[in-house]
Parts: C-alpha cells; sequence; structure tokens
C-alpha cells in the first residue's frame, strides 16, 4: 500500500531522514518509535506531503506522491492524520468537525455526510456529543473526535502523530482502544507512539527511527524481546 524509497528530507542545512527505505503493507498496522527529535514526525508528515522530501519516492497504491503532477490535495483526502494536540475546529460542533470537510472537498450533501458523521461518532463511543463544541470536551474525547473527523474522508490510510502524549493518563485508554478497533477493521496504519505495551500489543511491525536514519524494522516480538542495536537497547532500556 505503501513503497517508501530511499527518502531524504532537509530542512535547509539540517538532514532529519537520511533515506528511509520500506513498505507498508495493506492493512498492516506500524509503529514508528525513537527518541525525541531522530525525526518520526517528519517521516509522517512526508507521507500525507505535509513535509516535501528532498529526495527519494514515495507510492501510495500505485501513485508516486512524490511525482510533480500529484495533486496534493487529493493525497491528504486519501491519507487521513491524526496529531498530538487534536487540531480540531473550535467553533464548530463536534457533528460540524465531521462533515466540513466531506461536504466542502468530497461534494457529499449535508445529509449524507451527517448520516456518516454520526455512524462514525457511535463507533467512537460519542453519540451523544454530537451537538457538543470542542472546548466542551475532554482531552480523550477531543481526539476521538479527531479519529472519527480523519475517518470521514474515508481514507485508505490512517497516521497517527503521538495521538495520546497530550492526554492525561486516565484518558489514554479510550483513545488507544478506538485504534486498536480500527486496526480490527483492516487499516493501513502508521502510528507513531511511546506506549510500547499499545506497540506491542497491536502493531505487526515496529519502525525504528534514530538520527533520520530507520535503525530497525522487525515484528515486535523481535524488536522488543531482541532488539538488534545498540541504539534500540539503550532507548528501550530508558523507556521500559
Ligand atoms: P520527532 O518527531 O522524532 O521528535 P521531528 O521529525 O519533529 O522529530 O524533528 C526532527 C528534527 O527536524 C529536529 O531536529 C527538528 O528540530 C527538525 N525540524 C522539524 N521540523 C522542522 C522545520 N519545519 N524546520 C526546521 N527544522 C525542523
Ligand atoms: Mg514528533
Amino acid at each position: 500500500m505503501i513503497k517508501i524509497e530511499n527518502l531524504h528530507k532537509q530542512f535547509g542545512k539540517l538532514e532529519v531522514l537520511k533515506g528511509i527505505t520500506t513498505t507498508i503493507k495493506e492493512g498492516e498496522v506500524v509503529a514508528i518509535i525513537g527518541p525525541s527529535g531522530s525525526g518520526k514526525s517528519t517521516f509522517l508528515r512526508c507521507i500525507n506531503l505535509l513535509e516535501k522530501p528532498t529526495n527519494g519516492r514515495i507510492f501510495i497504491g500505485e501513485q508516486d506522491i512524490t511525482d510533480k503532477k500529484t495533486n496534493i490535495m487529493k493525497v491528504r483526502q486519501n491519507v487521513g492524520m491524526v496529531f498530538q494536540h487534536f487540531h480540531l475546529f473550535p467553533h464548530k460542533s463536534v457533528l460540524e468537525n465531521l462533515t466540513y470537510a466531506p461536504m466542502k472537498v468530497k461534494g457529499q450533501s449535508k445529509k449524507e455526510a451527517e448520516k456518516i458523521g454520526l455512524e462514525l461518532l457511535a463507533k467512537v463511543g460519542l453519540s451523544s456529543k454530537a451537538n457538543e463544541y470542542p472546548g466542551r470536551l475532554s482531552g480523550g474525547q477531543k481526539q476521538r473526535v479527531a479519529i472519527a473527523r480523519a475517518l470521514a474522508m474515508q481514507p485508505e490510510v490512517m497516521l497517527f502523530d503521538e495521538p495520546t502524549s497530550a492526554l492525561d493518563p486516565e484518558m489514554v485508554k479510550e483513545v488507544l482502544d478506538v485504534m486498536k478497533s480500527l486496526a480490527h477493521t483492516g487499516m493501513t496504519m502508521a502510528i507513531v507512539t511511546h506506549e510500547m505495551g499499545f506497540a506491542r500489543e497491536v502493531a505487526d511491525r515496529v519502525l525504528f527511527l534514530d538520527g533520520g536514519v530507520l535503525v530497525e524494522d522487525a515484528p515486535p516480538s523481535e524488536f522488543f524481546s531482541n532488539p538488534t542495536s545498540d541504539r534500540a537497547k539503550d532507548f528501550l532500556q530508558k523507556m521500559l
């Protein structure tokens, strides 16, 4: 589903991604872990072209999204993203947050968008909050709305950048549970996370980034019990 070949990203002289090559299969769940500043967010942001790769190629399905002719908006429609800090529209109700892009970008009717929106809110356990404003929700509820909003565009791929890092501890589980059930529907997902238990349980593969290099790419059973690099061993020792 996603093929990444020799991906480089530089900000000025700073080389943040130093040639990353990997593939993510359809329906696969990949956890991306690594120290702060290792390039995890930049890597995710390249996959939906929030950052433009300096070099290398990224295919989503058959499409080379790094090709100049690619319609960036189309790519973003197909690749949903969930951020650490939710990024909801504060002046729209929860349901309006979900219906806005499908109506505006996909040309869905209000009726159709609301029907899909309400189904998604039910899936994330927030049917009762459809008419509430984001400011009146807890962090965990906001993040579940953000996930539902991304899903409303019916993407083929979902990217998550530390979706639980800004949450109070008691709200982490409700968000991880939503992500887990999404994984079970067969969604292709790439998740930057510090939740090692979640990565171990839900991910099919772990990508360990350090200094802009993909140091390990292994199933969690291997990665957590037998990391091959000293850098990963070091990181895990600090995390666990
Ligand atoms: P991580 O998510 O693993 O913490 P990031 O991808 O956010 O790492 O950042 C990797 C490096 O790139 C850091 O040194 C960061 O300061 C730098 N960086 C990220 N975004 C930008 C940007 N827009 N301009 C300049 N430097 C950036
Ligand atoms: Mg980051």
